[in-house]
């Protein structure tokens, strides 16, 4: 394809656009996030230097080939960089006016840290010289010229860089100075001498250098660093990184010189102000790699003021532009400011609502934007730990908080100290958690921290690698600590003389930049915040969806409302019979077989049921409530047989070596016996479908009976009281009509009779759930009874895989997804294709029988965000998940509805 255009000169961003069928989105495709962009503000007029962008496709042909590059390339790039010089009025590898460029890579979606940048392409011996006459600055020449070998020695012929550190370290131990930019130029070309025996392959010719560095970024592509980064951030493998070449500007020209790094607005709180990181006298990857102590921008006002205020007019201008934070790279050099990047700024979960938000009161964006630019995994950031307030004060006063550094990642972590990423993995997969600590984090290190809980650094600023991807990832993160002092070799780091060992505890607060000694309580944030109460004020206004929780206990139902829980989706009445003074009369009842026995039984069970459902209906004024009644087989209300069976034969053991007293142990034992024997009677090979559910309420239909009396004696007190309640009795695991018809009649009789006993009225509803697949098929005939369905999703994907999830999930099936036979776990989304089309079919059928049927879901699915999306799709009435997964919840309902085109 000699006439394909695979190179792009950054004024020729239209042209690109318009190759690609005129999409923004899709030229960001074609030339890479970075090429686009710095194609766009030179568009604008942003002063941006000169270049050229080869195209993604062009590293699509090269890496899908022979490892060459496409027919034609080479000779557009040649042309383009004839334009450059043209343009910048100076020849490539011309001793006499030189031009140098970096060769860049970008992909479309920014990866920090993934592909290499080479700075200074286009120094050699000779043109070195002339650029130091040129200026009249040797020392700037030869540092040029050190960078440029060091940077193309590791990343294009793969030197390792510790080589060139030491070379570095040795010298300016030498010449008794702490930073590069005081080296001499006579120290600076012996460190050239010696670098270039280290990078032996370095390429005299320019020409080859931009060959080369070329090449490379195309192959880091399919380099181990950037496939793991994508795997895990969930980038498609076949997009390609563009390669940008771009006029060199200098900002280690001297002191009018500088280089930094901001963003538009805080990215840490979300804050309208601008943030960032510079240096003097440096250039590029300085201030990220964090080598030297950077200056926080506000100083750039001071010392800088009209470069200050020339850039601060720029971010104003993208942030208008793009309709969104901006994160941006400059350098000035001699005074004049240059731009030579701009993106979509990373964020906290807490920034991202925040300028949201904001930019919807500053008329950016419409509100309908503002919910869909919040991902519902960052709503679920703020229900994430924090330290508990009065454990870390403590702490304090213990003496334990050791370190202070940058908070450049919110939320709090503890864990045990790994030193190393590979550490940091095979700890966590040992059970641990893990604080990962580092001098500095690399992209090698990215596997330990998505380990770790959390990552500590001595080194780097708030855009350092470890900061970035800490954001990216959730993870809280606290870097920058001058103090710490880490000794990788003897395992072990040291902060003001104390020192800390490998496997000790830290805690990490990542929101105020504090790192404890020690293991400090969390809590879990309020969420009031006003910005996130907006967004999802917002998002209630789009979504059709409700929500409702899971809760069983009043504090749950409170904490549920409080997140905005439209009413409760199931309560679990079997766990209010595990509370350690009802279980033995729980027990009791179990054991008999006495009728009187087991109504006295429940007679002193239905209190304290009333007093649990008389909590739920107060806290839930005005909300309905769904109440499961008992669905467990009974046995799990007894000691295992097991057990059971070790506890009568140490008791046997006693007895006969006269160990206690004989006729205490002989009673404890005639007990144990009869327990141990109905355990056996109750005993069945597969408890998971035997008697549960509505077989347990047909076989024992005192029990179910019981609950509804006290739902409705609950409901009947607190309705006397003005409380609003909407009483939901829903009957388990259902796969006949005649099931929910038997039962439903001694039900509907039990809680008639209470109503007509306390003279109210209540108004209520019986449903049931639909958890296996002959209820969804028969579901026409279930509502016929029913009044709603409830889709018990745990339950249904284990009946419809016929797959016993506590088993398998230990088990096969994270095997099955290792290996691609299943895309994902069932358990966490809904299996569209053969569980889902269970759920269409039921609520089609259902409805069609019982028109207006009320239909929700409330298992573990009910707070997945892909699971939401195709409740929506589903026309649900209604999801129900753990009260902690509501607000994450309402906001994927109203993502769904919203790019709901139907
Ligand atoms: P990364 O993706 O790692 O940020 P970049 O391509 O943005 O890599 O470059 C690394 C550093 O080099 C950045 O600080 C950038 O601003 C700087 N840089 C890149 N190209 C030039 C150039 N032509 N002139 C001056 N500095 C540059
Ligand atoms: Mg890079
Ligand atoms: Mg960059």
């Amino acid at each position: 394809m000699p006439d394909k255009k695979w190179v792009y000169a950054f004024d020729e961003v239209g042209e690109a656009e318009e190759a690609v069928g005129g999409s923004w989105d899709a030229a960001r495709g074609l030339l890479g996030g970075k090429g686009a962009n710095l194609g766009e503000m030179t568009r604008l007029g942003v002063p941006v230097p000169p270049g050229f962008t080869v195209t993604t496709e062009a590293c699509n042909a090269y890496v899908s080939g022979d490892e060459a590059f496409p027919e034609g390339m080479w000779d557009q790039v040649t042309a383009a960089l004839a334009k450059v010089e043209e343009k910048t009025g100076k020849t490539f590898g011309d001793p006499t006016n030189p031009l140098l460029v970096s060769c860049r890579s970008g992909a479309k979606f920014s990866m920090p840290g993934m592909m290499d940048t080479v700075l200074n392409i286009g120094l050699n011996d000779e043109v070195v010289e002339g650029l130091a006459a040129l200026t009249n600055d040797p020392r700037f020449a030869y540092d040029s010229y050190r960078r440029l070998i060091q940077m193309f020695g590791s990343v294009v012929l793969g030197a390792a860089d510790e080589g060139f550190e030491e070379v570095l370290t040795e010298a300016r131990e030498a010449a008794g100075v702490t930073d590069d930019a005081h080296l001499s130029v006579d120290a600076l070309k012996q460190i050239v001498v010696r670098f270039k025996e280290i990078a032996v392959d370095f390429p005299e010719t320019p020409i080859d250098q931009l060959r080369l560095a070329t090449e490379a970024v195309f192959k880091s592509w399919s380099g181990k660093r950037a496939v793991d980064y994508r795997n895990a951030a969930g980038i498609p493998h076949d997009l390609g990184t563009a390669v940008n070449v771009q006029t060199m500007v200098f900002g280690n020209m001297g002191e009018d010189s500088a280089t930094g790094v901001a963003m538009s607005r805080d990215g840490s709180t979300g804050e309208n102000s601008i943030e960032g990181d510079w240096l003097v006298n440096a250039q590029g990857e300085d201030v990220v790699a964090g080598i030297r102590a950077t200056k926080p921008i506000a100083q750039l006002a001071d010392e800088m003021p009209d470069v200050y205020q020339q850039f601060s007019d720029i971010c104003h201008r993208l942030e208008n532009h793009y309709r969104e934070m901006q994160d941006l790279e400059f350098t000035v050099e001699r005074g004049k400011l240059w731009l030579l990047q701009t993106r979509d700024g990373k964020r906290t979960a807490q920034a991202a609502v925040r300028i949201a938000v904001d930019l919807v009161e500053d008329g950016l964006i419409s509100k309908e934007e503002a919910v869909q630019r919040v991902s519902p995994e960052q709503i679920d950031f703020f229900l994430h730990p924090q330290l508990d307030l009065a454990a870390r004060s403590a702490a304090a006063d213990e003496g334990n908080l050791i370190a202070t550094g940058l908070n450049v990642s919110p939320g709090a972590a503890v864990g045990v100290i790994a030193f190393d990423a590979d550490k940091a993995v095979e700890m966590a997969e040992a059970g641990d958690k893990v604080i990962l600590v580092r001098p500095e984090t690399k992209p090698d290190d990215v596997h330990g921290m998505l380990a770790a809980e959390g990552i500590v650094t001595s080194r780097g600023g708030r855009t350092s690698h470890a900061a970035l991807v800490a954001r990216q990832f959730g993870k809280p993160a606290v870097v920058g600590i001058a103090a710490l002092d880490i000794d990788l070799d003897a395992r072990t780091m040291e902060i003001d003389g104390r020192v800390v060992a490998e496997g000790e505890w830290l805690s990490i607060d990542g929101t105020l930049g504090e790192v404890y000694y020690g293991k400090i309580d969390t809590v879990v944030p309020d969420i009031s915040d006003r910005w996130l109460s907006s967004l999802l004020d917002w998002a209630d206004g789009f979504r059709r969806l409700g929500v409702r929780a899971n809760a069983d206990y009043p504090v749950d139902a409170e904490r549920a409302r409080a997140y905005g829980a439209q009413g409760i989706g199931l309560c679990r009445t079997e766990h209010m019979f595990f509370e350690a003074e009802r279980l033995p009369i729980v027990q009791r009842m179990i054991m008999t077989e006495d009728s009187e026995v087991r109504r006295q039984a429940l007679d002193e069970l239905l209190p304290y049921q009333r007093e649990d459902f008389y909590g739920l209906f107060k806290a839930m004024d005005g909300l309905p409530v769904i109440i499961r009644l008992i669905d467990p087989p009974l046995h799990e209300f007894l000691p295992s047989f097991e057990v059971l069976t070790v506890e009568i034969a140490n008791l046997k053991i006693r007895l006969a070596s006269g160990d206690g007293d004989a006729t205490a142990l002989q009673a404890e034992l005639a007990e144990k016996e009869q327990v141990r024997d109905r355990v056996e009677v109750l005993h069945e090979a597969n408890p998971m479908l035997g008697l549960r559910g509505v077989r347990l309420g047909i076989i024992i239909p005192e029990l179910p009976k019981m609950q509804v009396r006290a739902i409705f004696e609950a409901a009947c007190a607190a309705q006397k009281e003005g409380t609003k309640v909407i009483p939901e009795v829903m009957i388990p695991l259902s796969s006949h009509v005649n099931e929910l018809r038997r039962l439903k009649a001694v039900l509907t009789k039990e809680a008639e009779a209470v109503m007509a006993e306390q003279g109210v009225e209540v108004e209520y509803m019986m449903g049931t759930m639909v958890e296996t697949p002959r209820a969804a098929l028969t579901a026409a005939q279930l509502a016929e009874e029913a009044e709603f369905f409830s889709f018990g999703t745990n339950d249904l994907t284990q009946t419809t895989f016929a797959i016993s999830r506590d088993d398998a999930e230990a088990g096969f099936l994270m095997e099955y997804i290792k290996q691609g036979i299943l895309p994902e776990n069932p358990f966490a989304s809904i299996d569209a294709d053969g569980v889902g089309r269970l759920i269409q079919l039921a609520v089609k059928e259902g409805r069609a029988t019982r028109p207006g049927l009320e239909v929700g879901i409330c298992g573990e699915h009910g707070g997945d965000p892909k699971s939401i999306t195709l409740c929506h799709g589903y026309g649900l009435d209604y999801v129900s998940c753990s009260p902690f997964r509501v607000p994450v919840a309402r906001l994927a309902a109203a993502q769904a509805a919203l790019n709901d085109k139907s």
